[in-house]
């Protein structure tokens, strides 16, 4: 049988998941700078519904460094580790107005040295803005999904992203996370496989459709 390839799965999920897109709510680049931040470690439904009240009370980086803390860290609480996500934010955006006449850049080098802004959410920034395609952001989906669609062994970000970026078009990165995302949120979820629903369970090697083990899960028990 034809192993999977990433071309090959992406031609197939675009025809499925029309128009690719980030599952944050947006409308500026800071708005999704912002948003992207407070996701660390949550979901993007809760986000979805403090950016509602954060983005009617903050428009620009310089309403973002007026706020008080304490107002900023209210709104934003129920994203979790609301300290660090505030202070973040404070910082991020007073280096905007320093250095960016308050924009969001648009470099990969000037990203990431904002404060609480690495690899993965400057990847995001890049293509969901400027639709630039600078890297590849490789998240808990991301990883699941390339597991067990055979497209890695590996478990850390920085080696999947290398194994998806191998060979593939520079111009096609951008959409693999969006894609991958929505096939995992969909059909590919952590912890059930809807293989019999899947258009991929007839090659994909992880197919319970076919009674093959989760390669995730068997790649997890590896490392330990
Ligand atoms: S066949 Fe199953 S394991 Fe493979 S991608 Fe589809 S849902 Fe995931």
């Amino acid at each position: 049988m034809k192993a999977l390839t990433l071309p090959m799965i992406l031609k197939t999920l675009e025809k499925i998941y029309t128009p690719p897109r980030t599952f944050l709510d947006w409308e500026t680049p800071l708005d999704l700078l912002v948003a992207t931040i407070l996701s660390a470690q949550c979901t993007d439904v809760r986000v979805n519904i403090v950016t509602k009240t954060l983005f009617a009370r903050c428009r620009t980086a310089e309403d973002y460094v007026k706020i008080s803390r304490e107002e900023l860290e209210t709104i934003i609480h129920s994203c979790g580790t609301y300290h660090a996500k505030a202070k973040y934010l404070q910082t991020m955006c007073q280096m905007l107005l320093d250095h960016h006449d308050g924009k969001v850049p648009d470099t990969m080098e000037d990203l990431v040295t904002l404060p609480g802004v690495g690899r993965k959410t400057a990847s995001i920034i890049l293509w969901a803005v400027f639709g630039k395609n600078e890297g590849l952001a490789v998240d808990t989906h991301v990883i699941r999904l390339a597991q067990r669609l055979g497209l890695t062994r590996h478990k850390d970000p920085k080696k999947i992203e290398l194994d998806l970026t191998r060979g593939l078009p520079r111009e096609q990165w951008g959409k693999v996370t969006t894609l991958l995302i929505s096939h995992g949120r969909a059909v590919c979820t952590a912890h059930n496989r809807k293989c019999e629903e899947c258009v991929f369970q007839n090659e994909c090697p992880s197919s319970s459709a076919r009674h093959l083990p989760d390669l995730a899960k068997v790649r997890s028990r590896e490392s330990r």
